[in-house]
């Protein structure tokens, strides 16, 4: 099957093949003849099948009859509203929407939160067919009377089941309220569990189910290796496996915020040149950070779990587990958030014997063990011995370190540096006022991405990919 037998405008074949697209994805072949055809979907895809495509692409044609180039804010309404859990993904499905609509003239942007409000409103202000938008930061507008969502055609709700662990039930139903009656509504959840399933009922009209099986199997395309190790150990350790194997660029997960800037500390001080990306950092910090990371000027991201929600980052090979998440499920989603069909990849887990539950819990979610690795000899150096959530005695510097004043970064040579198809535009962003309930206390759990740049150390084993396929689909 082609995109052009699935009846896209040449304007949308075009921008397809500038993206490089040869065949649609199975969740666009699912996708795209129904939305076309103005009918309600309930998309089960999780990130990285496509399903922006599956979605942006069909409404970009039915918007176009629309398009014009007036000036007046008057003939640009918003007839599509996108709903994302995240500022990060916002920022990429709203690129992606523009690289699609490029041989168009609808407009789009992006509205969310932790950032200068009036540049959106003045974008608001011109007018936009096409906003995406999460929702705290849409509520803002809509308080400030900023938007008008009286003439939205096109409701998307992208990852609800993100939507709904993070709290924005209320500010979703909110914001329906304001939509007019007679639209047409499409709801993507990588799960669907009863509260999903009620809200689709509250919103969707005699849905289509469209349904693709997580890209990849995990078992089939991630080693999920592990070392037992002290706590106190494994810093060292962390450090062993960086500089050991050469890992350049490397997305490193820890559970709490604090254990986050504790680890790129330490990371730094062992001369590994590392920053942190968590709700606690501005916005601009996250940016830079990621944008670092990018460029190899940074080697390891230490991050917790809020922050990776929603990245596809391509050749993303590697990912760590410093300290397992206290939910499997968050292991699937650390491993599970970037990657290319077809790409191999790794996890490592660094497991101390307090973690005995969590990795019991992996393993029973994963249906496999962790293959145990032995533990390479360490060179504890002076701060190794304190685990990443133990508190310092020392005061800590501040987390807004610059991370390109590491003492020996390693700059990842340009070749090898990545730009994912789909960029993020904005960095990252999971904030306040988009944390979980902190239900166990720790509000967020590190994840993380890695990019890494082939190996040219011997231990090189495996083929360099993109990582992260996503694991069989939860049932729920
Ligand atoms: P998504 O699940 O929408 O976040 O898309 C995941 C990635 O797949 C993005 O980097 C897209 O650019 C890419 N992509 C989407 N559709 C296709 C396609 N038909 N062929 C190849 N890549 C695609």
């Amino acid at each position: 099957m082609s995109f052009e037998s699935l009846g896209l405008m040449p304007e949308l074949l075009r921008a397809v093949a500038d993206q490089g697209y040869t065949e649609p994805s199975p969740i666009q072949l699912k996708a795209i003849p129904p939305v076309l055809a103005h009918q309600d979907i309930m998309g089960c895809a999780q990130t990285g099948t496509g399903k922006t495509a599956g979605f942006a692409l069909p409404i970009l044609q039915m918007l176009a009859p629309q398009q014009n180039t007036s000036p007046s804010p008057a003939r640009h309404p918003i007839r599509a509203l996108i709903l994302t859990p995240t500022r990060e993904l916002a920022a990429q499905v709203e690129e992606s929407v523009r690289g699609y609509g490029k041989h168009l003239t609808l407009r789009s942007t992006v509205v969310f939160g932790g950032v200068d409000i009036n540049p959106q409103i003045k974008d608001l202000r011109a007018g936009v067919e096409i906003l995406v938008a999460t929702p705290g930061r849409l509520l803002d507008h809509v308080q400030q009377k900023t938007v008008n969502l009286g003439r939205v055609e096109i409701l998307v709700l992208d990852e609800a089941d993100r939507m709904l662990d993070m709290g924005f039930m209320p500010d979703i139903k909110r914001i329906i309220a304001l939509l007019p009656v007679q639209r047409q509504s499409l709801l993507f959840s990588a799960t669907f569990s009863d509260e999903i399933k009620r809200l689709a009922n509250q919103i969707l009209r005699s849905p289509i189910s469209v349904e693709v099986a997580r890209r990849n199997a995990p078992a089939d395309l991630v080693t999920h290796q592990m070392y037992e190790v002290e706590a106190g150990k494994k810093r060292a350790l962390l450090t062993h496996l960086i500089t050991s194997r050469d890992i350049r660029q490397v997305l490193v997960f820890v559970r709490t915020k604090r254990d986050a800037n504790h680890l790129m500390r330490e990371l730094i001080r062992d001369g590994v040149a590392a920053s942190a990306i968590h709700s606690d950092r501005t916005q601009v910090e996250r940016m830079k950070a990621l944008e670092d990371f990018k460029q190899g000027t940074v080697n390891v991201l230490v991050a917790t779990d809020i922050a990776a929600r929603g990245l596809d980052i391509e050749l993303l090979p590697f990912v760590i587990n410093y300290e397992l998440p206290y939910a499997a499920e968050d292991y699937i989603h650390r491993i599970g958030r970037t990657g290319r069909a077809g790409s191999t990849g790794e996890a490592i887990s660094l497991v101390c014997p307090d973690e005995q539950r969590m990795l019991d819990d992996i393993e029973r979610e994963l249906k496999r063990k962790l293959e145990r690795l032995p533990l390479p000899e360490l060179a504890v150096s002076r701060s190794s011995s304190r685990h990443a959530g133990e508190r310092p005695s020392a005061p800590r510097p501040s987390s807004a370190h610059k991370p390109s004043q590491a003492p020996r970064s390693r700059s990842a040579p340009k070749s090898h540096t990545h730009t994912p198809a789909t960029s993020m535009s904005g960095g990252f962003d999971f904030s306040k006022p988009y944390e979980p309930k902190p239900t166990d206390g720790i509000s967020v759990t590190a994840q993380s991405l890695i990019q890494h740049i082939p190996r040219s150390a011997p231990s090189a084993r495996r083929p360099m990919a993109a990582l992260l396929g996503g694991l069989a689909a939860k049932k729920d």
